[in-house]
């Protein structure tokens, strides 16, 4: 299939991370406890409800850890909110980042942030056309960019919000909606500080052979629902575990999106596996996940980016 793919490991980075989470945790339960967080608008959200709920505990199938490396977390990860019933105060709050913009004072995590050029211009790639979305695994572009994506959203760090903000870089979310209906407030955040919210199913179901009526609720419905949300009908989709059929990819269209992704390399636990090669690649996109290692993965598929000489850069600015 492929060569082995080799890694390189940020784990020097938990011990500074458990002092900067304390850090970070105590002023949000201040916070909170003080009535000062933001607990907004979960309630504002309806979330209609997904069938097949705890789909994204599904085991993916046993295949190699690059292409299977997508929508499972940690046993250990927090469950689905209970549907329909978003939580009344969100699940985390994400104090003010002061030390972080003003530069002084940062804490190690954040001082370990790469420093980039700014992104150049994008330059749109065109689309096939037909009946069916493009299905892409990197954008074609010689630019020194590189796309960071993360998907599901079931772990909701404070910290994950304050490290995304403080880096300044576009990020893609293609979030599932069983993962996020129990604090919607949470991705709020995130898209506040850049981020771009896109579709990952209701349920986390695996797409690939099931009817064209199940695809269609999973595909459209997620749309619909991220657009009611957070008041942006996303145009962009990702199949769980990266598995999809023919279907898939013209429901995906037919549900009004332009694209769908795969990936080129994955983080997990702080290490960066590669598809191809030993490095990133220009327009190559990175698969992470909302998963305890947050801080680990956000800072390795930062510095890998950095490492290959590349930007990051938002993955919508590249789809006409
Ligand atoms: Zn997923």
């Amino acid at each position: 299939m492929r060569p082995p793919a080799p890694v390189w490991h940020l784990s020097s980075l938990r011990a500074l991370r458990v002092r900067v989470v304390a850090r970070i945790l105590t002023p949000a339960l201040l916070a909170l406890i003080a009535g000062i967080g933001c607990a907004g608008d979960s309630n504002q959200v309806r979330w209609a409800d997904g069938r097949g709920h705890g789909g994204g505990q599904q085991a993916p199938s046993a295949r190699p850890r690059a292409i299977a490396d997508d929508g499972v977390d940690s046993p250990d990860q927090p469950q689905p909110g209970t549907p329909g019933k978003p939580s009344a105060l969100p699940s985390s709050v994400a104090p003010p980042l002061p030390a972080a913009r003003t530069g002084g004072g940062a804490p190690g995590i954040l001082a370990r942030i790469p420093q980039f050029p700014p992104a150049p211009r994008a330059e749109k790639i065109t689309l096939p056309q037909g009946p069916a979305a493009a299905w892409l695994s990197h954008i074609p572009t010689s630019q020194k960019v590189a796309f960071l994506t993360i998907d599901d959203g079931w772990t909701k760090q404070p910290e994950a919000v304050q490290l995304v903000q403080a880096a300044h870089v576009p990020v893609t979310l293609f979030l599932t909606i069983n993962a996020i209906r129990s604090d919607p407030g949470y991705f709020k955040q995130l898209a506040a500080g850049g981020a771009v919210i896109e579709a990952h199913t209701l349920t986390h179901i695996e797409l690939k052979g099931k009817s064209r009526d199940l695809q269609r609720r999973e595909i459209c419905g997620s749309a619909d629902q991220l657009g009611a949300a957070y008041g942006r009908r996303p145009v962009l989709f990702r199949p769980p575990f990266g598995d999809k059929d023919e279907t898939t990819l013209q429901v995906t269209q037919e549900c009004g999106m332009k694209a769908a992704f795969f990936w080129k390399e994955t983080v997990d636990k702080g290490v960066v596996r590669f598809q191809e090669g030993q490095t990133v690649q220009p327009g190559d996109i990175i698969l992470m996940h909302f998963r305890p290692a947050f801080v680990d993965d956000f800072l390795a598929a930062l510095q890998a980016i950095h490492d290959a000489g590349l930007t990051p850069a938002l993955l919508e600015d590249y789809i006409p």
